[in-house]
């Protein structure tokens, strides 16, 4: 998902492309990995001072329900990131940092056949781990720890 395309959704149903939806957008794409609500407050009020967090979230929402952006949630906190439309994939996603790696394996395809009794719509599956970035960090923080 681009801007653009972004952009061209926001306008097809009815809403406006305003500065803030641009500057959160545009954050998401910058980033591209999971942010969480507080962190892309943070940001815009750097540039919107009495932003609210209710603001923050409606537009959250709306974009995760137009497929602008996809939600996730881990240690108990919704994390949004832009959404990549791709082919079929899953993602490997960092706790830490909210970076995310493409899986190019699907659980889907090691069930064989579909229950008589129910019929699959979709399916969810995710990995959470930490990113060599992160990981070494935290290696680095032990060494470091152990040093002293
Ligand atoms: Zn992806
Ligand atoms: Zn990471
Ligand atoms: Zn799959």
């Amino acid at each position: 998902m681009d801007l653009k395309q972004a952009l061209s959704l926001l306008k097809k149903n009815g809403y406006k492309y305003t500065d803030k939806r641009e500057l959160m957008l545009n954050l998401f794409q910058k980033e591209g990995r999971y942010l969480t609500a507080k962190e892309i407050l943070d940001y815009m009020q750097a540039k919107f001072p009495g932003l609210s967090f209710d603001t923050v979230y409606r537009n959250l929402s709306l974009f995760e329900r137009l497929g602008i952006l996809e939600g996730t949630e881990w240690d108990g906190e919704r994390r949004y990131r832009i959404h990549c439309n791709k082919d079929h994939h899953h993602h490997m996603i960092c706790t830490d940092c909210g970076k995310t790696k493409l899986l190019h394996i699907c659980p889907m395809n090691g069930i064989l056949g579909e229950p008589d009794d129910f019929e699959i719509t979709g399916h969810k599956f995710e990995i959470y781990g930490l990113c060599a970035e992160c990981n070494g960090n935290n290696k680095a923080t032990k060494s470091f720890t152990s040093n002293r």
